[in-house]
């Protein structure tokens, strides 16, 4: 199957083709870990899942690697100056009376455990910022040797005029002009150019920081960018495939990822293939924590949603068009996921041969620049195909479930075992032998009882039957 992706490089939907047949390494941006991730972050997150499971189901041998970004990058990269503004992680520190250290493993632990509660397919490893300083301090120097790095007073420096000199074009993937705009935010009069952006930055002379490395210019930390290029190149090598990240990330961020990458290699392309995907907005506007309205997946499980729930509707929407987060929304994300669940239960057996056809349209969507909306209607087709026979159904939604990512078959069994078990089917019995004496009484506190088992017991022609309580 040919797998078309838009390449946010070329602006425009291509064959996915590796660099190596048959293989395809992959690279998310990860989250700084200052704060909790946000239902925004979290959707681009899933799309790096979506992406991953697609090239999986195609046949392709995908190596998957996210960065946990655990040393501050600064607030001014908001703005588009990753060089300026107040430290994210000293800022949490601040607010929350820990070290970075502390702050770091706090959010990053919560980070990798709501990861895993949205099914997102671990990458092969999440490589952390502070454990790779080296191979930062690595690729400045390289940078420097090629003479595309300089020192100031306060840090050392990609020279963006010097990268231009060996022939390639600084800003690739995003519009200058918006790099440029950036660059204003604070005026370093030391730069030989605003566009410039810091690789090493020094700690301050007169105070120590939690997280600071030695380093041939002096002791400091690295800049933002540093670590997607040194990391990506030690897992993935100096070239590969595919590259995601939030739409955001398109006007400096990556563009400098490319610049730091191609400057100390020399090769092009730093990367084949670069995905974005569009914002989550909440209520109709923009998310932000100031806003109060940067819900995280804690949020979501307080209101007594799944976290399932969150990835269902993720997948109504198409990676690059705007998603609107309201409560509601999430509501009916939920509905009909327990639809689906409920499907699954109610064909319950053995699944036999998948649907061919069926299995066909919905990859087919996938295939076509990751069409969820459309794969997920394939779905909703099978679901309600009354023709279709139990077991073909059951497998059919089983396969497409190897990219929707919800664990079908896992949920089954799970709740299959909770309604086989000694009490649950002692229950049933006392509660058949109290309705057949007309005992209701008893009957319905059995029933109540099941219930605060999350097990919905109901009466059918068959006599009594189990349902889960999602
Ligand atoms: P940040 O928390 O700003 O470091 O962002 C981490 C990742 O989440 C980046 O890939 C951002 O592009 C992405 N991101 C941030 N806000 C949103 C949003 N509202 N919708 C989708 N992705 C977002
Ligand atoms: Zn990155």
């Amino acid at each position: 199957m040919e797998i078309q992706l838009t390449n946010s490089l070329t602006r425009k939907k291509e064959a996915f083709e590796p660099l190596k047949k048959g293989k395809a390494g992959v690279y998310t941006c990860g989250p700084t870990v200052y704060d909790y991730a946000s239902i925004g972050n979290w959707r681009t997150y899933l799309l790096g899942d979506l992406a991953v499971r697609t090239l999986q189901s195609a046949g392709f041998n995908v190596t998957y690697i996210m960065n946990i970004t655990d040393v501050g990058h600064l607030t001014g990269d908001n703005e588009g100056d990753a060089d300026s503004g107040e430290d994210r992680m000293e800022k949490a520190k601040k607010r929350e009376g820990k070290t970075a250290w502390d702050i770091a493993k706090i959010y990053s632990d919560d980070f990798v455990e709501s990861f895993k509660k949205l099914h997102l397919t671990e990458p092969k490893e999440f490589t952390r910022a502070t454990e790779h300083i080296q191979e930062q301090i690595d690729l400045v120097k390289q940078l420097e040797e090629r003479g595309i790095a300089y020192t100031t007073s306060d840090g050392v420096y990609f020279d963006t005029a010097a990268y231009e000199k060996t022939g390639f074009a600084y800003g690739e993937l995003s519009n200058l002009d918006e790099i440029q705009e950036g660059a204003r935010v604070e005026v370093n009069e030391e730069k030989r150019n605003p566009r410039d952006f810091a690789l090493w930055k020094f700690s301050p002379k007169d105070a120590k920081r939690d997280m600071e490395w030695e380093s041939p210019w002096g002791v400091g930390f690295p800049g933002w960018h540093v670590e997607c290029s040194a990391m990506s190149s030690k897992y993935l090598g100096d070239q590969f495939d595919l590259h995601i990240g939030g739409e955001d990330l398109k006007s400096t961020h990556h563009p400098n990822e490319i610049a730091q990458s191609q400057g100390a290699t020399g090769k092009s392309p730093f990367v084949k293939y670069w995905m974005h995907g569009a914002f989550l907005k909440v209520d109709g506007g923009r998310m932000g924590k100031s806003i109060g309205n940067a819900y995280t997946l804690h949020d979501i499980e307080e209101k007594g949603f799944s976290p399932l729930a969150l990835r269902y509707f993720y997948l109504t929407a198409h990676y690059r068009s705007s998603l609107n987060f309201t409560w509601e929304a999430l509501e009916a994300a939920q509905n009909a996921l327990n639809g689906l669940l409920d499907t699954i239960w109610l064909n319950i057996g053995a699944p036999t041969e998948a649907d061919a056809k069926a299995v066909d349209q919905f990859f087919s969507a996938l295939s076509d620049d990751l069409n969820m909306p459309e794969a997920l209607a394939v779905v909703w087709d099978v679901v309600k195909d009354e023709k279709m026979n139990k077991g073909a159904k059951l497998a059919t939604l089983f396969r497409m479930d190897g990219v929707l990512g919800f664990e079908l078959d896992a949920e089954l069994r799970e709740a299959q075992d909770r309604t086989r078990t000694k009490e649950v089917q002692a229950l049933l019995q006392q509660r058949e032998a109290a309705r057949e004496a007309k005992d209701f009484e008893t009957s319905d506190a059995i029933r109540d009882q099941l219930l605060e088992m999350k097990l919905i017991v109901d009466d059918g022609p068959d006599g009594q039957r189990l349902k889960p309580v999602r």
